[in-house]
């Protein structure tokens, strides 16, 4: 079927596009199956570079003669540390150096203190190492980032260079976009996704900064940008996702300068010709950012 086909062309997809993996990717969105609960079998995406699904937000292994770089270490628990694990030492057998995250939630730093057990450094922003600390969801999880940076880092790491940007507030208030400039693969964590957009306005979430990141995305050399959940996408739907957004603000807007209020602002915002749907929450939230003076 589709998936066998999908990792078939996979084992051997060296030379795969971001197309091809899309042409041929399980469907997307709401009423599909829940995207992985448990940790997949790791897949490759560019020489040196791998994903691993499930037990959380993806996860990126880039290999390097001296040691690996992971990004994002999914949900908390032994056993999704154990699984990504095994499915690394599949393909390598030499150390995890660094670990980058993508921002706070617990899908993406749910085991880093295992990693760091094991001797990475794990390189995360300021901001993000604030919220883990903050968010009750995250607050009791350990393995806080042990390196921090205020907005942009470059490592540079047995020959391959990897590159973070904080280019604004979007999903978080501490979102990463993680760069691989010789493979021309950028993680875009949550940034991006199949099903609706979430804003954590709780901890530093902006919809109104959120076509800001991808616009810094947008300027970067990329083929393949990959989402915290589901499949890679190309550099067409990160501008197709942006457009979407753009509308989405620029339409909520337009319903507040025409007198819609707080409560009425869900059933004056047209979303469904954008394929999301909002709860009540969130355009309370949109409408406070919106009229913030
Ligand atoms: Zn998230």
């Amino acid at each position: 079927m589709v998936r066998t086909t999908l990792s078939a062309t996979l084992a051997v997809g060296l030379t795969l596009t971001a197309t091809a993996l899309l042409a041929q990717g399980p469907p997307a969105g709401r009423g599909g199956p829940k995207a992985g609960q448990t940790v997949e079998k790791i897949r490759q995406l560019k020489p040196d570079l791998y994903m691993i699904t499930g037990g959380g937000a993806n996860t990126l292994i880039r290999v390097t003669p001296e040691g690996l770089i992971v990004v994002d270490t999914k949900n908390p628990g032994d056993e999704n540390y154990n699984r990504v694990m095994e499915e690394i030492r599949s393909v390598s057998n030499l150390p995890v150096k660094y670990v980058f995250n993508t921002h706070h939630h617990p899908d993406h730093v749910g085991t880093n203190q295992k990693f760091i057990d094991a001797g990475a450094t794990v390189i995360a922003l300021d901001a993000l190492k604030t919220h883990m600390a903050s968010d009750p969801r995250t607050k009791d999880i350990p393995g806080r980032p042990t390196q921090t940076f205020a907005k942009d880092y470059t490592l540079k790491f047995g020959g391959a260079t990897v590159e973070a940007h904080s280019y604004g507030r979007g999903h978080t208030g501490d979102d990463t976009m993680v760069y691989f400039p010789d493979l021309k693969v950028v993680m875009v964590s949550d940034q991006i996704t199949d099903a609706n957009p979430i804003v954590d306005f709780a901890n530093g979430g902006s919809a109104v900064e959120w076509t800001q990141i991808l616009d810094g995305v947008l300027k970067l050399d990329f083929e393949i940008a990959i989402p915290g959940r589901g499949e890679p996408k190309t550099r067409a739907e990160v501008k197709a996702f942006r457009d979407k957004f753009a509308t989405l603000v620029s339409r909520a807007s337009d319903a507040i300068k025409a007198g819609a209020t707080r409560d009425t602002l869900a059933s004056q915002v047209k979303t469904d010709d954008l394929g999301w749907m909002f709860n009540a929450a969130f355009y309370g939230g949109l409408y406070d950012e919106l009229t913030k003076k």
